[in-house]
């Protein structure tokens, strides 16, 4: 199957950015989930394997059912080791940004990287990248920066150095980005991907168990919670909204991750279209979190866009409000009724 991606140009503008760098620094988004963590610690595990520094910085923490990934106890946090990560930008000579469009997703590390001298490489997945690169290597219509990682490997004729620890982290990205393979994964490529990743002896069962079976009790007791005391379908069925308060938080034991996936759940309801999940960050006042989802053709990245200052990806996208959770609460009835106007248009033949 041919799975290359990039033309004859491209290719030989990245083998000459990784034959000629030394020292790497790979960056990911704010709030890193398992794509953008998989595929960093995919890369830096691949440059250290030809002979390369490699550091990945994260802007924040990671969610704790990515800690069993190989090589996390590596990854920079900017909050935690700021000067740290400042040194290993200074001695950079590439830089890597995967799985984010634009500067604002990895917030203060910005400011370092736009005053680099290195050059900057790009990997992702996302809709209209804006973000400076010697080379961008942008494809939306894939499933996971993960699978274009991949891609990239095996263009560049480096399967034989994909190891078990680099594809474990590159198939939880895949697996992570796609709900493990119940969407955006209808693509055969990603399937002979898998087959090739299963060839250096990935346990991929188990990976999926680290990342899908590791919550504690109480955070599956927060889902109940939810589930039945929070969640908001419209009347119509086409669409659902719940809130997450600081005060539910606490009453949960809440920890980074915990919300995770909930989003996706309300999807269940027969015919509902789009779920919108609000979440008040854990310390900050007015600061709302938000996730969108949606199925089918039915876009949820205008939604995020228009109403929550985000974007994403068709059908899984994100954004945030600086207003209290109630406020926020009209701004998705608005949304919802947006969305709900746009399903009465006559489809497109
Ligand atoms: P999640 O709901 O899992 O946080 O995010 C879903 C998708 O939306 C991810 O692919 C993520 O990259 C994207 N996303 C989340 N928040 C934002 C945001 O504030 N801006 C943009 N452009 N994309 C976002
Ligand atoms: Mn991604």
């Amino acid at each position: 199957m041919d799975i290359n991606t990039l033309n004859s140009t491209d290719l030989s503008t990245l083998r000459g950015m990784i034959d000629n760098a030394r020292k790497v620094v790979i960056f990911s988004h704010t709030k890193p989930d398992g794509d953008a963590l998989g595929s960093s610690l995919g890369l830096m595990h691949y440059l250290l394997k030809k002979g390369k520094t490699a550091v990945s910085v994260v802007p924040d923490q990671f969610p704790d059912f990515l800690h069993w990934l190989p090589g996390n106890e590596q990854v920079l946090r900017y909050d935690r080791h700021w000067k740290k990560a400042l040194d290993a930008i200074d001695a950079a000579d590439l830089i890597c940004c995967l799985d984010f469009n634009d500067m604002g997703r990895v917030e203060a590390v910005r400011h370092a990287i736009e005053k680099s001298n290195a050059k900057v490489l790009v990997i992702d997945h996302h809709e209209s990248p804006t973000v400076p690169a010697d080379l961008l290597v942008s494809r939306p219509q894939m499933s996971s920066t993960c699978e274009l990682l991949f891609r990239l490997l095996w263009q560049l004729g480096e399967f034989e150095v994909i190891d078990k620890k680099i594809a474990t982290c590159i198939y939880c990205g895949m697996m992570t980005d796609t709900g493990g393979f119940t969407y955006n994964s209808t693509d055969p490529a990603i399937f002979f991907i898998i087959s090739q990743l299963l060839t250096t002896g990935i346990d991929k069962d188990k990976i999926y168990r680290n990342v899908y079976h590791n919550f504690s009790a109480s955070r599956m007791h927060l889902l109940g919670y939810i589930l039945y005391e929070k969640l908001q379908v419209t009347e119509s069925g086409n669409a659902s909204y719940y809130t997450l308060s600081r005060e539910d938080m606490l009453r949960f034991n809440f920890k980074r991750g915990d919300a995770e996936g909930i989003v996706n759940l309300p999807l269940q309801i027969k015919g509902l279209k789009m779920s919108i999940s609000m979440r008040e960050d854990t310390e900050k006042d007015n600061a709302i979190w938000v996730s969108l989802r949606s199925v089918d053709d039915y876009s949820c990245i205008d939604v995020a866009e228009k109403f929550f200052n985000g974007g994403g990806h068709i059908n899984a996208a994100g954004g945030h409000l600086d207003c209290s959770l109630a406020e926020a609460e009209e701004v998705a009835k608005q949304a919802i009724a947006y969305f709900e106007s746009t399903l009465q248009k006559p489809e497109k033949s």
